[in-house]
């Protein structure tokens, strides 16, 4: 890869953004097509995030991945967005065409494409257990309200949280059933793991360095799917608790995969080389 003149700059803005793997993808992603591309990690101190947004128009940054703790924050400093960004009330992915900042989310894209490649399923018609209730269960219940789960039960550690989400979801979507419970509601949170067909963990739970919680996964139905996005360590507690018990599951290195495509896509008009992306990250 050769940095000139004439390069356009794409980046990721985080704090801490260390241990991100986008630059990985995307440089392999434009070294693959052929493209005069470079993507950087930009550590953001929240106190900076509105001069940085601005320095995206000012340096002429072609575009950026947006995480933690920014998703939300960056959405008044934007010119616009796109319509699912309203539901998840976050950014992760932002475009500089000629000095005007759209807004996307291809989060809820990414979860969609995960999991019909890891397990040739879409939410429709599913009971789904929902773990968490930050920015990437607000991504995840984006797209199983957008594609028709039948029940959703949502379980977070801080139930005001969990309330707020499905209160927020049942104004825009009346016909999904979301009922909100406290993890430590051992009752509804064994009557909902009997009965769902997918498990997924959108919590921070089972982290590198954050505690991992249980969950009875031998009361799951045999056929149930669990999906945990978490993906560093690819190998969590729950996936290798869900291995044991011969329950189909998968980590969310491919869900990564996929909202950094579309980010790709939406960015250069290119379609994504997903092979080569998945290669520079699956190691
Ligand atoms: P966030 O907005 O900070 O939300 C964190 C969520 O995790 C909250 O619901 C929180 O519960 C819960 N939580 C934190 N520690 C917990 C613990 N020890 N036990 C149980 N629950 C706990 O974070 P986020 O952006 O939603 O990210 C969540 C996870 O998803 C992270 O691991 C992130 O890396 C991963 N993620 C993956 C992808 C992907 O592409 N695969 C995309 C986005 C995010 P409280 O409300 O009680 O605090």
């Amino acid at each position: 890869m050769h940095v000139r003149a004439t390069t356009k700059v794409y980046g990721i803005f985080g704090h801490p953004v260390s241990h991100s793997l986008s630059p990985t993808m995307h440089n392999a992603a434009f070294r693959q097509l052929n493209l005069d591309c470079v993507y950087v990690a930009f550590d953001i101190h929240p106190n900076n995030l509105e001069s940085a947004t601005h320095a995206i128009k000012s340096m002429g940054i072609s575009g950026v991945n947006v995480t933690i703790p920014h998703k939300e924050r960056i959405i008044s400093l934007l010119d616009g967005t796109s319509p699912e960004v309203s539901l998840t009330g976050a950014v992760n992915t932002v475009k500089n065409k000629n000095g005007n900042l759209t807004g996307y989310n291809t989060d809820v894209e990414g979860f969609l494409t995960a999991i019909k490649e890891d397990f040739g399923v879409t939410p429709k018609g599913l009971r789904i257990f929902l773990l968490g209730a930050g920015g990437a269960a607000r991504a995840v219940l984006t797209a199983l309200c957008m594609t028709g789960a039948s029940e959703i039960y949502l379980i977070n550690r801080t139930l005001d949280k969990a309330n707020t989400l499905a209160f927020e979801f049942k104004k825009s979507y009346h016909d999904v059933s979301i009922d909100p419970y406290a993890l430590e509601d051992t009752d509804s949170v064994e009557r909902s793991l009997r009965t769902a067909d997918l498990l997924i963990n959108a919590s921070s739970s089972g982290m590198e360095g954050v505690a991992s919680i249980t969950l009875q996964l031998e009361l799951l139905p045999k056929q149930s799917l669990v999906y945990d996005l978490v993906y560093k360590p690819r190998d969590t507690a729950l996936l290798s608790k869900a291995k044991e018990l011969g329950l189909r599951s998968a980590g969310g290195i491919s869900m990564l995969l996929y909202q950094g495509a579309k980010s790709f896509e939406i960015w250069t008009g290119e379609m994504a080389p997903v092979d080569e992306m998945r290669k520079a990250i699956e190691f």
